[in-house]
């Protein structure tokens, strides 16, 4: 330790994948139960003192930058729980990559506090935001998150577009019998909102362990449920894992992620870092490389450097949900950080 050349360089796997896009849990804490993400009750939290501070997270992911990340979206758990977020986002929004662009920096959230935050976070240097709405009925949305707060996060959506973050994007997690007859629904309010809604097929990340195969609404029927109301054309195929669509009249866009049905393994850029400070190389990982412990016992930036990069060189090739080598991990989605 300490021995080693700091030794910038790109985050690569043997599968000549080349890490850009750096999710960071700030909490596993949340104000929200979703059903198919927490239990109602009982669930163990780390230790606040195990949980990364600010200035821990800022220095890994300045590391991390000159690794070659170029975009970084926080997470959890509920990132907006977490006090003085705003205080992070400065922080990480002044970080530049090593040919001097700015680092993009986003954030996922249930919406509930936007309303009262956004401004504050765009100031901060928070460009953009996704806000996860499952439901646009009040009783059904109690139902899934176990909370009342449909108007809140409502609210919350409009104060993110007032403050000027762009793009809002609004994720909808369909689930079998739960809301997939809210498709349409949701396609008109993002058109009258002027915000792309992502459907997000369900994956086997739920804390009870419930899920199961035939709950999943396929990304090709989304589609063609909307595309029989709104016409749609396909927009691009990137790295990105929402298949884009456009409204063939310029309503805008909608996203489809089918980590499920069609897995995006093969393009992924994403790792992974949770609130207590283990790397994941996936969100399905079994493996996981601890930070928190070097960082605390004084690890050189070229130490921390070389345990990432080896931790990258090992990823795997993708998850296998639905064959029947598929091991689910033991973390759920609020654990690692959606
Ligand atoms: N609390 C924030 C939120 O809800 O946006 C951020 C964390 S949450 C774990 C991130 C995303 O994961 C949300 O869009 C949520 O809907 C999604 N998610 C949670 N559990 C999921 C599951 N089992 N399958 C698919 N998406 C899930
Ligand atoms: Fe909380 Fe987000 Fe999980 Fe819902 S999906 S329980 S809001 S972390």
């Amino acid at each position: 330790m300490g021995e080693l050349e700091p030794r910038p360089g790109p985050l690569v796997d043997t599968f000549g994948r080349t890490a850009r896009d750096l999710r960071i849990s700030i909490t596993d804490r949340c104000n929200f139960r979703c059903t198919y993400c927490m239990p109602e009750e009982g669930m163990q939290f780390v230790p606040r003192d195990e949980i990364l501070t600010f200035e821990e997270i800022a220095r890994l992911a300045e590391l991390f930058v000159e690794l070659g990340i170029e975009s970084i979206r926080l997470t959890g758990g509920e990132p907006t729980v977490r006090r003085d977020l705003h205080r992070l986002i400065s922080m990480l929004s002044a970080l530049r990559t090593p040919d001097g662009r700015q680092v993009e920096i986003s954030l996922t959230t249930n919406g509930s506090t936007l309303a009262r935050q956004a401004e504050l976070l765009r100031h901060a240097g928070l460009t953009r935001v996704n806000v996860s709405l499952d439901s646009l009925r009040a009783d059904r949305f109690l139902a899934i998150t176990r909370r009342d707060a449909l108007e809140d996060v409502l609210s919350g959506i409009d104060a993110a577009v007032s403050a000027g973050l762009d793009p809002v994007k609004v994720n909808a997690v369909a689930v079998r019998g739960q809301n997939e007859d809210e498709i349409l629904d949701f396609a008109a309010y993002g058109r009258s909102k002027g915000v792309q809604i992502r459907f997000i097929e369900y994956m086997p990340l739920d804390a009870s362990g419930t899920w199961s195969l035939d709950q999943v609404v396929a990304a090709d029927e989304i589609v063609r449920t909307i595309d029989a109301v709104y016409p749609l054309e396909p927009v691009v195929h990137g790295s990105e894992p929402a298949s884009r669509w456009r409204y063939a009249d310029g309503g805008g866009e909608i996203g489809v992620i089918a980590s499920v049905t069609k897995p995006f393994c093969g393009d992924c850029d994403r790792v992974r870092l949770t609130a207590e400070g283990k790397f994941l190389t996936c969100l399905f990982a079994i493996e996981e490389l601890d930070l928190r412990h070097p960082l605390r016992s004084g690890a050189s930036d070229a130490h921390l450097a070389e345990l990432l990069k080896d931790a990258v060189y090992g990823k795997w090739s993708g998850h296998r949900i639905g064959r029947v080598d598929f091991v689910r991990p033991t973390r759920s989605m609020s654990q690692i950080g959606g």
